[in-house]
């Protein structure tokens, strides 16, 4: 059976106060479960997250990192520098990222790189715009996405990888993928991957879904067997919408 996962992206949002009430609220509400559960509170309160969350069976993820071991990259932060206060997990290629920050698929798959070096999971994220769906050149640029930023990676390296697909048309905007559109696209991407690095790889890999889920829809998107999970973002910010969404399996 594949791991499944629920991960918040809290992205600029929630002071030190508010993430500690939050995770708070997150422990001692957590159901029982066999999904991991991920939050990724912004740089400067990952060690009280950390900290707080501790034999909580809560992951503290990071938002991004850079490509570089260290040096003079002023605002950046380092794999090393995550690792050192208990950050393994993190989250690269976020929509936002690449629309904002113009980070390419090229830089994306140095940052993997360094993450792995770092014995780092990677939450690799990547989907379409709208214009691409318009045109039907959906597949195509997921498989140029992955291609680009992750298909150099050895076989072992896939053990550390967790694919977040999320529709840049979706994200925030209250537009969800249906079930089958996500249900589809990550059928897609789970065989290009078993196309490339074969089967076993591929059925143990974990499919996440990001782009307005709720809990309404949660438990209907969770349902397809090729989505093993979710990447949220503003429904993590309330305790309790997103350990509705937890529990949706
Ligand atoms: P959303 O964000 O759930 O607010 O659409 C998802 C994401 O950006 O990962």
């Amino acid at each position: 059976m594949r791991k499944t996962i629920v991960a918040g992206n809290w992205k600029m949002h929630k002071t030190q106060k508010e993430t500690v009430a939050l995770l708070e609220e997150i422990s001692s509400k957590k159901p029982n479960t066999a999904t991991e559960i991920i939050v990724a509170p912004t740089f400067v309160n990952l060690s009280k997250a950390v900290e707080v969350t501790k034999g909580k069976g809560i992951t503290v993820a990071a938002q991004n990192m850079h490509q570089a071991e260290g040096g003079a990259f002023t605002g950046e932060i380092a794999a090393s520098m995550l690792t050192d206060i208990g950050v393994n997990t993190v989250i690269l290629g976020h929509s936002e990222r690449r629309a904002y920050f113009h980070e390419t698929d090229a830089l994306l798959a140095n940052k993997v790189n360094t993450a792995l070096k770092h014995e780092m999971r990677v939450i690799f994220c990547f989907g379409e715009e709208l214009k691409d769906r318009q045109q039907n050149n959906h597949f195509n640029i997921v498989e140029y996405q992955l291609r680009d930023g992750l298909f150099h990676l050895e076989k072992k390296d896939w053990a550390h990888i967790v694919l977040a697909y999320e529709p840049v048309w979706a994200i925030g905007t209250g537009e969800t993928a249906s079930p089958e559109q996500a249900q589809e696209m990550h059928q897609f991407i789970r065989s290009l991957v078993e196309k490339v690095y074969g089967f076993e790889i591929a059925d143990n890999l974990t499919i996440l879904y990001g782009g307005s889920v709720k809990p309404d829809n949660a438990k209907e998107i969770f349902s397809k067997p090729d989505v093993d999970g979710g990447l949220i973002g503003g429904a993590a910010l309330k305790a309790d919408d997103f350990l509705a969404i937890v529990n949706g399996f």
